[in-house]
């Protein structure tokens, strides 16, 4: 783990070359960390600041991992809030609108809108959610399924998620599961597909 108290990594806003100075660490540990089934991660120490940036003088997003790894002495950082699930929403329409320049890229930031739609209407409490807002996390998930998830049972839980009870079902059916671990989360998507139960859950511990 490399913390260092007295820098801070410098970020320039490409629209309006507006400073931002972050907190931001090499690596970190996961220790008391708990997963989640749609693969967020929430822990005492966390990795670093988020990839999707507001800048506070223009308003406009940027993405960090665009920029060169610049640090200047001085801390603490600037004040930090995280992005709300509707901020995120701007920042994708906007990536979108100027092109996504790598798969990477668009990855992130749809796993972000992603976690944020389940932070808000599932891990903060439970809200009822739009049509509209339902069927953009539906077609979110469902690029993220085409283009990034590898694993069935991971497959499976994100249907589920999106209320695709039956495909999720049937991938579950053939899946492969070995060991207690994958058995475990197994049982508890398949005791929520039978419930018709979105919700996020988290994981049982290795
Ligand atoms: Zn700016």
């Amino acid at each position: 783990m490399r913390i260092n108290f007295n820098s801070s990594r410098v970020i320039t806003c490409p629209f309006c070359s507006e400073k931002k100075f972050l907190t931001d660490y090499l690596s970190w540990n996961d220790i008391g960390a708990q997963y989640w089934s749609d693969n967020k991660c929430d822990g005492p120490m966390m990795p670093s600041s988020s990839n999707v940036q507001k800048c506070s003088k223009c308003g406009k997003y940027y993405l960090k991992s665009r920029q060169p790894k610049i640090y200047e002495e001085r801390f603490p950082s600037s004040s930090e809030k995280p992005l709300t699930y509707q901020q995120l929403k701007e920042a994708f329409a906007q990536f979108s609108a100027e092109g996504f320049g790598k798969e990477e890229e668009e990855t992130s930031v749809r796993f972000m809108l992603h976690h944020a739609y389940n932070d808000y209407y599932y891990r903060e409490g439970k809200r009822p959610a739009s049509e509209g807002e339902r069927q953009f996390f539906h077609d979110n998930a469902l690029w993220l399924i085409e283009h990034v998830l590898k694993e069935d049972l991971m497959k499976a839980e994100f249907y589920r998620e999106i209320g695709e009870f039956e495909t999720a079902q049937k991938i579950l059916d053939t899946v492969e599961i070995s060991g207690k671990f994958r058995e475990e989360i197994a049982a508890r998507i398949q005791s929520r597909i039978n419930d018709r139960d979105c919700a996020v859950f988290l994981l049982p511990r290795r």
